[in-house]
């Protein structure tokens, strides 16, 4: 009688494991009172990821999504009382304490098209939320130089991301290492020397450094990989160079405590269209 008894309790036991195994992303996904930013536990970060964003449906890819389904993504999180941070709020919190929303998320914006102040801007603005745009350095110069705005191929010129400050917090995509060639984005070549690289990647990181802080805007804390892609050695170097966060592709919630290293390497979830806002929101958790 007692055995069969242990025996309940221990099927019971794995029953119950198995179940709260198969539920630990649901359960991360409803945050408690636990979670709350203030406290020791820290707090769940989801971070999203957008691209273009175009009214055209005949453009709409992997990477366009209509300003529609933007604007309808961040009614559901101003619903559901998710309140946008920025890098600049992460280093606050963790260097001095300063306290995170209770449901913290991060809007974030790839590439830095001019299609974002078209149409991203405006949007974001109406609601009182704020995003990250992570911008490759090359393409900004070469639009602050030439002028073009076009929201099908221009890419925001610094005057653009001046005036968009008050809602878009300015990030470094790299100067020119956003390609697919023998390098896929900032990652160290086959048979490229550690010497080698480090000039190349440091020499790239600070031409982006450099547009921005000649243009008054503030240097950017946080590095956002070209196509997620790393070599071993980047976060070192970027660490050396003063970054103080890193944001990749692979997909996860981040946990952020006041321990500065949860900034590196953090996880987003790419919107691609496609998908009803409710549908992406519950995949994501929120
Ligand atoms: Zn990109």
């Amino acid at each position: 009688m007692r055995r069969t008894v242990i025996q309940m309790l221990a099927t019971v036991l794995v029953l119950w494991g198995v179940f709260t195994a198969n539920h630990t992303f649901v359960e991360r996904a409803v945050p408690t009172a636990a979670a709350a930013s203030t406290g020791e536990a820290g707090v769940d970060l989801p971070i999203l990821m957008y691209h273009s964003i175009l009214k055209d449906p005949g453009r709409s890819g992997k990477y366009v999504l209509s300003p529609d389904t933007l604007a309808k993504d961040l009614d559901y999180l101003k619903t559901a009382s998710y309140q946008t941070i920025t890098v600049e709020d992460l280093l606050a919190y963790v260097d001095n304490g300063t306290p995170l929303p209770e449901k913290p998320v991060m809007i974030t914006f790839d590439d830095g098209y001019y299609n974002n102040y078209v149409y991203a801007y405006p949007i974001l603005k109406e609601r009182s939320m704020r995003a990250v745009v992570s911008i490759i350095g090359k393409q900004t110069a070469l639009f602050s130089e030439n002028g073009q705005e076009n929201p099908y191929w221009s890419h925001l010129t610094t005057d653009r991301l001046h005036e968009m400050s008050d809602v878009f917090e300015v990030q470094n995509h790299s100067w020119d290492l956003h390609a697919y060639g023998h390098r896929r984005g900032c990652i160290r070549e086959r048979g490229e020397d550690q010497v080698s690289y480090r000039a190349l990647f440091e020499h790239d990181t600070q031409q982006t450094q450099q547009l921005l802080t000649d243009a008054g805007l503030p240097a950017p804390t946080c590095y956002t990989y070209p196509f997620g892609s790393l070599s071993t050695e980047s976060e070192g170097l970027l660490r050396s160079m003063g970054f103080r966060s890193t944001l990749g592709c692979e997909e996860g919630i981040n946990h952020i405590t006041r321990d500065p290293e949860c900034l590196y390497r953090m996880k987003r979830y790419n919107r691609a269209p496609g998908l009803l806002t409710d549908t992406f929101m519950h995949k994501i958790g929120a």
